[in-house]
This record gives C-alpha cells, structure tokens and sequence, in this order.
C-alpha cells in the first residue's frame, strides 16, 4: 500500500491511534549504509536517521503518540507504506488480488500441443523424458470437439487466446490452417476477439509458412537460441544431429521481412552450460535483430521431473538468483532490459485460475503446460460432441491450490505469488522465484532505471 495523497496520510493519523510495521519491510545494509525496501508498495528508501527509523519499524506496535513526536519520519514511514494501521491485514490485499486475477479473465486462454512429436533432440527437453509420444497431430475427433464446444459457450467472455504449441506444432501446419481458419469464424461470429502466438524451435519457418501464420491471426512467435552457433547446435540439434542455428537465423529474417505484423520474442535457456557463451550471442543477435519487433530475454533451463536426476549443469533457483543481475547487465550492454523494474506479482499464471486450460493431441486437458502428455495429471477431456468432461478432483486441486497461504510469512510475496504452482502441487515445497535471491541487486538495478519512481532518502 502506498499512500501518495499527504492529506490521506494525517487521516490515517487522525482515524488510528494504533500502528505497526509492515510485514513487508525488507531491511538490508550495502557499503554500510542502511536500506528498506517495502515488497507489497516497492517503496525503497536509504535510511539517514537510522536509529529513529529502525527503532520505529522494530517495534511490535507503534501508538499514534510516537508517530506524532516523530512526524516528519512517520509521514515518510505511512506514505511508504513500511508502516500501516494495526488493524490492516496486508495479506488480505494480497488474497484479494490474486483472486481477482484467478476469476476475473474476460479471455479463455488456450494452449494447444498440436502434437508431442518433435524434429529436435534438445539435450534437456523434458518431454523426450516423461511423455509417451505416438508421434501423431492433433486428432480429428479433438478439433472437431473444440469447435463444438467453443460454439457452445454460453457464457460472457469477451476474446480467445491460444497457444500453438507442441512438441513442434509446425509439423502440422496443415492443421494449424484448419483449426484457426474455423476458430477465427467462430471469433467473428460471437463477436470475440481473438489474439494467437506460437512457440515453435523455428526450423520450418519457411516463407510460405510465415505468410500463413501472419493471415492465421498470429502476432507473436516465441523462439529459443541457447547461444551462438556451435553452443547452440550442441544443444539443440535435429534429431539427425545436424545443427539447427543457422537456418532458425535464416528463417527469422524470412519472417520478419514477408509479415510486418509478427513480433519475435527469443528465449535463451540458461545454465552452466552456456552462461558463459549467452554475451557472444547477445551481440550477434543485437547487430542483426531490429529491437522493436525482436525481444531477446532469459530464463533458467526447467528441470522438472523430480524422477529424473537433475543435471550438473542446471542453476538452482538460488544459484539462478545469484547470476541474475550479472544476466540483466550484459543484456542491458547490448540494448535489451533497459526499462528493467522490480514488478508486483499477485499471480505467477494463468494455471490457477478458471479460464485457461492446455490440450494435449488426443484431447486430454491440463492446467499446466508442463503437464501436456502426461495423463496422470490430467483434469480433464475434451468429446469430440463437444463437451468437456472435467475429473473434478484433480481440476479442483489446481483451482483450490492457494499459494498466498502456503507462503504467507515470506517477505517476498507480492513480488513472487508463491512460485512456480506446479512444483507447489507436485513438491513437498514451492519453488521460490529467483527475485527472492537477487532482490538487493535487482534494487539498483531497477532504481537506476525509475525515474520519479517511489525512491527516495528518509532522514
Ligand atoms: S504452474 Fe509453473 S510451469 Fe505451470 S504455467 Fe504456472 S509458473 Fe509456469
Ligand atoms: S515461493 Fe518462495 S519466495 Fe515465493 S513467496 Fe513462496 S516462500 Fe516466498
């Protein structure tokens, strides 16, 4: 909570005659100089009077009489939001917005795995390791069941989002043309709007394939390079071995010369691997991407199945945390992350929430795209009548699943909603995310960047 109206604040003072400090209050020291930061406002501050500042913001509760003795501090302290009424319960904000972002999308958010089959043989991919893959597209009696039931809906949802994921969803296209064709129709026909983007590894974007997908409504493909070329075909061969770099790189500049209105996002996976090699291809892709349409940002390689012994080479998500400035500079040297802020997160995804489900080829529905292929955890199935057979209990285990309880005393809450859902489901623990162990240096990162921002110094 920050209070930005002074007036708001001498009410507070005025309406409450008891205080306390914020539970979200992240105290540190860097070159010996006292900050706080609160998570839930984003206010940061450098404490100058430290003794009056941290005697404040240590006691339990905080009568209005101190508060007054020391007003110019309190008014800064209130304002900031590292001090709040006794009677608020801040993690009632937290619940509230994150049920509000579960039940209040107006959009039905679908992930489509037009096949589990794949032309790749990435050396981490996760679904070479737990899925069982009969190699086939979507089947027929799915689709046809998916316009049925899209047809179906009765109730008001103003636009769809879908997904076209795989394994590799351009090996059928062919596919891909029908279902957006009839999909686009039903669209029209309802009055919805409907928005698609793609993740695809980028091998048969062709210039005849771009064209489609630009007439098919697709405005944004995700791609992953894994560093410069030799890195990267180590990693992320075709299944004959051959290397696969230089035609994505031939086929991305297809695409952005024959479509003017695809953007292109470029994910690195990043481990120990090819930390290391993530400058080399920075350069590259900035000298020869253009940034407005192409974004280049980073994520830690998954490892996701906790039967599978996790390789040497993956960060955890604390040694993740520890490369994660380090990562953020060297983008921001070559033109990428230079509008980097700390943000809130209230819900890490669409997974909890109602309106968002993924598909898998013979019409098993998921909640997480993680889980596509993997039966045992799906919530449900799509009729080729068009109507969805929901397995209640697993389905409610996602929509009951509440994060903001399970990590209600971390500090870091509303900046990281309770982690990665699927491993709070599926691990005894939720997986934190990496701001829990970069906050410091996230901080100045993201000051240099915030003009007229919620810093400033408290005397
Ligand atoms: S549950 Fe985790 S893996 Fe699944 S979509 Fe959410 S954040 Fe991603
Ligand atoms: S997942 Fe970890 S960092 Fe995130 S809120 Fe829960 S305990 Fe905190």
């Amino acid at each position: 909570m920050v209070v930005d109206d002074e007036d708001r604040v001498k009410e507070l003072l005025k309406r409450y005659s008891k205080f306390k400090p914020s539970k979200y209050n992240f105290l540190f020291i860097k070159h010996n100089e006292h900050f706080l930061f609160n998570t839930l406002s984003r206010c940061f501050i450098r404490i100058l009077d430290k003794s009056s500042v941290l005697e404040l913001i240590n006691k339990k509760v905080i009568n209005r009489k101190i508060l007054l003795e020391n007003k110019e501090i309190s008014l800064n302290l209130l304002k900031g939001g590292f001090i709040v009424p006794s009677e608020y319960n801040e993690i009632e904000i937290i619940k509230y917005l994150n049920t509000l972002s579960r039940y209040q999308s107006d959009f039905l958010n679908l992930t489509i795995a037009m096949t589990l089959n794949c032309n790749f043989a990435c050396s981490y991919c996760y679904e070479n390791q737990t899925v069982e893959n009969n190699g086939e597209c979507i089947k027929k009696r799915v689709m046809e069941g998916l316009f049925r039931y899209l047809e179906g809906i009765s109730k008001t949802i103003k636009g769809l989002n879908i997904v076209w994921y795989g394994g590799e969803p351009l090996l059928c296209m062919r596919k891909i043309e029908v279902m957006s064709e009839r999909i686009m129709n039903i669209c029209q026909n309802k009055g919805w709007t409907y928005k698609a983007s793609m993740i695809t590894n980028g091998y048969l974007l062709s210039e005849d394939v771009s064209r489609k997908l630009n007439i098919l409504g697709i405005n944004h493909i995700q791609v992953t390079l894994d560093g410069p070329e030799a890195i990267h075909d180590k990693r992320r061969p075709l299944k004959s071995g051959k290397g696969t770099f230089e035609v994505i790189i031939r086929n991305l500049n297809i695409l952005l010369n024959s479509t003017k209105e695809i953007s292109v996002g470029i994910r690195i996976n990043v481990d120990r691997d090819n930390i290391e090699s993530i400058e080399d291809l920075l350069n590259f892709l900035s000298s020869n991407f253009d940034k407005r349409r192409v974004k280049v940002y980073f994520g830690p390689t998954l490892h996701v199945n906790p039967d599978i012994p996790c390789s040497p080479y993956y960060f955890s998500e604390k040694d993740f945390g520890k490369q994660f400035t380090r990562l953020i500079n060297i983008f921001r040297k070559y033109g990428y992350y230079k509008n980097y802020t700390i943000t809130p997160v209230f819900n890490r995804c669409l997974s909890i929430g109602e309106n968002a489900y993924a598909i898998d080829p013979d019409g098993n529905l998921y909640k997480c795209w993680i889980d596509i292929g993997n039966t045992e955890h799906s919530v449900g199935r799509i009729k080729g009548n068009g109507k969805v057979e929901i397995y209640w209990d697993k389905y409610l285990r996602w929509l009951n699943y509440d994060p903001i309880s399970v990590c209600k005393e971390c500090v870091f809450l509303p900046l990281c909603a309770g982690g990665c859902y699927w491993f709070g489901l599926n691990g005894n623990q939720p997986r934190c995310s990496s701001i829990k162990f970069s906050l410091v240096d996230s901080l100045f990162l993201s000051t240099k960047n915030q003009k007229g921002g919620d810093n400033g110094s408290l005397t």
